[in-house]
């Protein structure tokens, strides 16, 4: 009886309240938002003019980071370049896709497997609602056909399916690869293929004109299909060593090659911009711009810079794993200098909640949905950062802390694996550089990092390694 009553009064109650709401206004089906990451290899934290950088000057991406907004507390989900690249596409941990391996730290050209079919990608998210995709630049998740961008949602790619440095032939100039001189280096020392499609149309790829191209097919690509919503992953080869810049561009920075290698990307960058405006689609369009992991240092003048980070590419310290992190979109991004936490990974959820796509809930995702950041300035739900080598966690930060249970060198710099226990604890908010431990007397912090990384493991299903088998 009393249900029954219930029922009756909440029926009145809906008439009633129908009856009281004004008419919604019919709402226009709003165009998704085009989605374009610039991902450059090797680009450390320092290295562009936005960041600091004295020397290289970058006015593209500093454009972008005044109308948009800069991240200063970016991170990528590995230090070097397969992982990492899993790690942004897929919106998970590498090691849950077993794109990271303690045996082998990237794929070569040998290698037998690549990014596992079961794993989504950021483009199959969008394709599944109509997106025109396209992979531009250096794929690194597989060779082999089957793992190729076409085969993972994208409808075209244009690029050097792995590393510039890859394929070195055996004519190599004196001084050793370690010690390369610019002038000695020839784009035929290395028999890199580059691809259209799957089919191979160049090789050795040309390297001088590279990036030039890069930054062209991408151009083409919007106008040609500026009538859809497109998702653009543009992922430079370079400035990842060999360095190669085109004829323009050679000798025009103060800070050498390197230099003139990444104010050719920016210059592209440039292009990129210009073709959104000119093609009105400047409002409906989000530009990321990231990089893979932190500056190759045993290269010196030929590496980049982490800055005041402390060591860089293939480290768990934070130059290895903090990036330049621009995000622009006139009109919609909010103007900002954001000092919360974020992650290459958090684009597979802010990309998919912004083009109204469910994120996959039949697997952990470790991808934060940005999008309340980006459009209204508010805190990032981004509260933690995981820093895995290969299959194992080295360090975990929460909030403003970093505890790191293992430190190891790299490239025979930074000295040799220590295993901490305690663990050495960074302010990173007070101390970037990560010079002053600070575990003493931090024991709640600690138990509350041990907590975050004990939940982590708890679920924790590791993928089958698909780096360490080569032909
Ligand atoms: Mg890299």
């Amino acid at each position: 009886m009393k249900n029954t009553f219930c029922l009756l009064l909440s029926i009145f109650l809906t008439i009633t309240s129908c009856k009281e709401e004004p008419k919604e206004e019919p709402v226009l089906e709003s165009t998704p938002p085009n989605f374009i990451v610039i991902f450059a290899d090797d680009l450390g934290y320092g290295d562009l003019s936005c960041y600091g950088n004295p020397t290289i000057l970058t006015p593209n991406l500093d454009r972008m980071a005044h109308e948009g907004q800069k991240w200063t507390n970016f991170y990528v989900g590995a230090s070097v370049c397969t992982p990492s690249r899993a790690a942004l596409l897929t919106g998970r941990l590498p090691v849950r896709s077993g794109m990271a391996s303690n045996k082998s730290r990237v794929l070569f050209p040998d290698s037998k497997n690549g990014l596992p079919a079961y794993e989504i990608t950021i483009a199959e998210q969008l394709k599944s609602v109509g997106y025109a995709t396209a992979a531009i630049g250096k794929w690194h998740l597989g060779h082999k056909e089957q793992y190729l961008p076409t085969n993972n949602g994208f409808d075209y790619y244009f690029g050097i399916p792995y590393s510039n440095d890859m394929d070195r032939v055996a004519e190599y100039p004196d001084g050793g690869y370690w010690n390369q001189q610019n002038e000695d280096i020839k784009t035929e020392h290395f028999n890199v293929p580059l691809l259209r499609g799957t089919e191979i149309i160049e090789r050795p790829a040309n390297q001088n004109t590279i990036t030039k191209r890069y930054s062209e097919e991408t151009v083409s690509y919007i106008k040609k299909n500026k009538d859809k919503p497109f998702f653009i992953y543009l992922a430079h080869n370079l400035p990842h060593i060999p360095l190669f810049a085109s004829e323009e561009a050679t000798g025009k920075s103060k800070r050498g090659l390197y230099g003139d290698v990444v104010q050719e990307i920016d210059h592209g960058v440039g292009q990129i911009l210009e073709t959104l405006e000119v093609e009105g689609l400047a409002k409906n369009t989000i530009v990321v711009f990231t990089s893979d992991n932190g500056p190759w240092l045993p290269f010196k003048n030929n590496g980049g810079s982490a800055g005041l980070l402390r060591a860089g590419k293939g480290s768990t310290w934070e130059g290895g794993m903090r990036e330049p992190g621009i995000f622009w979109g006139p009109g919609q991004v909010k103007p900002g200098v954001i000092t919360d936490l974020g992650s290459t990974m958090d684009l597979f959820a802010t990309f998919s909640a912004m083009a109204k796509v469910e994120v996959p809930n039949d697997r952990i995702m470790d991808s934060y949905d940005l999008s309340a950041t980006l459009l209204n300035g508010q805190p990032s739900p981004r509260k933690s950062i995981l820093y895995y080598r290969g299959t194992e966690l080295f360090a975990a930060r929460l909030g403003d802390y970093k505890a790191h249970y293992v430190t190891q060198g790299v490239y025979g710099q930074f000295g040799e694996r220590e295993e901490h226990d305690p663990p050495v604890l960074y302010h990173l908010n007070h101390d970037a550089s990560e010079q002053f431990d600070i575990a003493e007397g931090n024991g709640e912090i600690l138990g509350q990092i041990k907590d975050l990384v004990e939940g982590h493991k708890a679920n924790l299903v590791p993928g089958k390694d698909q780096l360490a088998e080569r032909e």
